[in-house]
């Protein structure tokens, strides 16, 4: 495992010393939740509400030595950028767009002729701009969107990059950039410096030594947002993103059956089933078994659960599921086994844990967004169990 970097994504030293303790669901410290990378396993990274894992999505922008620009004849610019993966836990990254905005016009979609970004390596891409005026700024922002992968899951950002090219009175290019006060790093501004390409004579070349310039990037959360990069993309919660610390609010449980907070196992995904939970040895974060109203367990029909019948994640800014009953779900009016692809659970939808028994044992989530996040999600069950109801913990 390799030492994250204690400062990313604003994540605190201190919460990083006690997420080394597998069970620690809180700092010790600060008191704030541990949210883990999906593949925190392998990275040790922690994440943000954002959450983004700063060890293993490190992606960095280049402006490469060779810069072509005609600006003298009111021409184009060839903005050669590279694309650097510097994860250093070795993990791909997948660059699926990348978006060209020139001054307050629209976004243009760039076609990428490669899509995989391996740990380490770097990959090209030509961007061509349109006539720079002879004088005056010209401002260029570079988008991207980047995912990452970790067995079944995936997780998906976009970055930006905003440059104001000034062309100088001798001719010469210069590119400035700023990352402000509001974006990552926040605290006060971060100024690079400026990016000079001499336009005269035979060597057209940017002067930072001959080496690439690095470009500045900052998260671009609204835009995900408004593409469906991250968050919902359809339905009454379309552009509405779910924190990855949002908390789950759990009702019609017995007392201290499903603890409410945000999800801090170790690798981000909240199981339930027949088997027992965490609080009595089991491997489910709640154990579910169909009850009458009493709160007497049908033993019957609770060993149609599997012992670990559904999973539940946020990924992407989507509170999702994954099956892995025997039995399947039914979420809405869909059927869903363990040979499908994840389900996406949004605001109203029930959960049927046993489609043949629909109304055996139910779920149903409930979430509001509060400018365009949602912060809390209440699960309820149903039947409810009385709140006398005490789980004994017993192996089934
Ligand atoms: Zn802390
Ligand atoms: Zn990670």
């Amino acid at each position: 495992m390799v030492e994250p970097v204690a400062t990313s994504g604003g994540i605190s030293p201190c919460c990083y010393q006690h997420a080394v303790t597998a069970d620690a669901i809180f700092c010790g410290e600060c008191g704030k939740p541990l949210l883990r990378c999906m593949a925190h396993e392998e990275c040790g990274g922690l994440v943000g509400d954002d959450g983004c894992c700063n060890v293993c999505v490190r992606p960095q922008l280049y402006l490469d030595k060779d810069a072509v620009t005609e600006v003298k004849t009111g021409g184009v610019l060839v903005l050669p950028l590279v694309f650097y993966n510097a994860s250093g836990v070795g993990r791909p990254l997948f660059i699926t767009d990348v978006w060209v905005r020139e001054g307050e016009g629209a976004r243009r979609r760039i076609e990428l002729p490669w899509k995989r970004l391996d740990a380490g390596g770097s990959n090209r891409l030509n961007v061509q701009t349109g006539a720079l005026e002879r004088q005056g700024r010209h401002g260029i922002e570079i988008t991207f969107a980047a995912a990452t992968n970790y067995f079944m899951r995936e997780e998906r950002f976009c970055f930006t990059s905003s440059l104001s090219l000034e062309v100088e009175q001798g001719g010469s290019l210069v590119i400035n950039q700023t990352i402000n006060s509001s974006g990552i790093g926040a605290g006060s501004d971060t100024v690079y410096a400026p990016i000079r390409l001499e336009t005269q004579g035979e060597t057209r070349k940017a002067a930072v030594g001959g080496k690439a310039a690095e470009l500045g990037l900052q998260r671009a959360d609204n835009f995900e947002a408004a593409q469906g990069i991250r968050g919902y993309t359809e339905g009454p919660l379309k552009g509405v993103v779910v924190s990855r610390g949002a908390r789950i609010v759990w009702k019609g449980f017995g007392p201290d059956e499903a603890p409410s907070g945000p999800i801090t196992t170790r690798d981000g995904i909240f199981a339930m089933g027949r088997g027992r939970s965490v609080r009595f040895g089991g491997d489910n974060q709640i154990q579910l078994l169909v009850t009458d109203t009493s709160g007497a367990i049908d033993e019957a029909l609770s060993q149609a659960i599997s012992r670990r019948h559904l999973e539940l994640f946020i990924q992407s800014g989507r509170l999702c599921a994954r099956v892995t009953g025997q039995s399947g779900v039914m979420i809405g009016d869909h059927k869903y086994g363990a040979d499908d692809a994840l389900a996406v659970i949004g605001n109203g939808d029930v959960i049927r844990l046993l489609p043949k028994y629909p109304d055996a044992l139910t779920l149903q989530v409930r979430m509001r967004a509060n400018y365009g996040s949602v912060e809390e999600i209440t699960i309820t069950r149903a039947p409810p169990m009385p709140a006398s109801a005490v789980s004994d913990g017993a192996p089934r």
